[in-house]
């Protein structure tokens, strides 16, 4: 569980192309990075893979089955928000369970599926404090235990640590990793910071203005950048 396909997938804001032509593959379990410079269509993919915006053209599967024109509830699939898409005035535990609720699930599961990922994720000593008295990093892991309790085919994570110091992301950075790991769940990760794609990715996807420039693991884009483009971005110094 938890492969992609896009085919021919295109995707444009009142006749402008934002994905011109893309194609990619995402294997079962895997980590892939997408990074590229500001406005080159991260987002808009993520939330084509999500289907919070629709595709103008092109087929999107997941496990097989032809996703495309599925609504985003019905596609297995969690998209991590920044830290401040939390509510304020519910407790972590109310706002772990909120997409739980949301789906009718009885209080016997919620319960349990919260529990289970407030361990996980070290919150277990939070459970009834609200956001407000929370650190960002820790507001941070309530965001991804909102999606651990979906059980998800994947993760969508667009840009997740932008909001945190310096010191936090890196923590965050090494427990998204560790997370990964623990549960093999396909990840995809949106971000413009270079080390970040370098030290999470197993496959990284650089994007420039809608299309791919390369993909392959950070061994092979820092080794064997196809373009300039790539290896600026990359950080190799040819
Ligand atoms: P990134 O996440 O890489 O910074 P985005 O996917 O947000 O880039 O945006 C890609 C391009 O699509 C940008 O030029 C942006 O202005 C445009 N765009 C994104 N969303 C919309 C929208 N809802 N309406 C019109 N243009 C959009
Ligand atoms: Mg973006």
């Amino acid at each position: 569980m938890g492969k992609i396909q896009l085919q021919s997938v295109t995707k444009a804001f009142g006749g402008v192309k934002v994905i011109p032509d893309l194609d990619l593959d995402i294997e079962n379990g895997e980590f892939v990075v997408f990074v590229g410079p500001s406005g080159c269509g991260k987002s808009t993919l993520l939330r084509l893979i999500a289907g919070l915006e629709d595709t103008t053209s092109g087929t999107i599967s997941i496990d097989g089955k032809d996703a495309t024109h599925l609504p985003p509830a019905q596609r297995r699939l969690a998209m991590v928000f920044q830290s401040y898409a939390l509510y304020p005035h519910m407790s972590v535990r109310k706002n772990i369970a909120f997409p739980l609720k949301m789906a009718g699930r009885n209080k016997q599961e919620i319960d349990k599926r919260v529990d289970n990922a407030a361990k996980i994720l070290n919150l277990a000593d939070y459970i009834d404090r609200r956001p407000g008295q929370l650190s960002g990093g820790q507001r941070q892991r309530v965001a991804i235990g909102r999606a651990i309790v979906r059980e998800p085919a994947a993760f969508l994570f667009d840009e997740p640590l932008s909001n945190l110091d310096a010191a936090l992301r890196v923590g965050m950075r090494l427990e998204i990793s560790e997370l990964h790991q623990r549960l093999k769940t396909t990840m995809i990760y949106v971000t413009h910071d270079q080390v970040e794609a370098m030290t999470m990715a197993d496959k990284i996807v650089v994007l420039r203005a809608g299309n791919i420039e390369q993909v392959g693991s950070p061994l092979e884009l820092y080794t064997k950048p196809r373009n300039t483009f790539v290896a600026g971005f990359i950080g190799s110094p040819k």
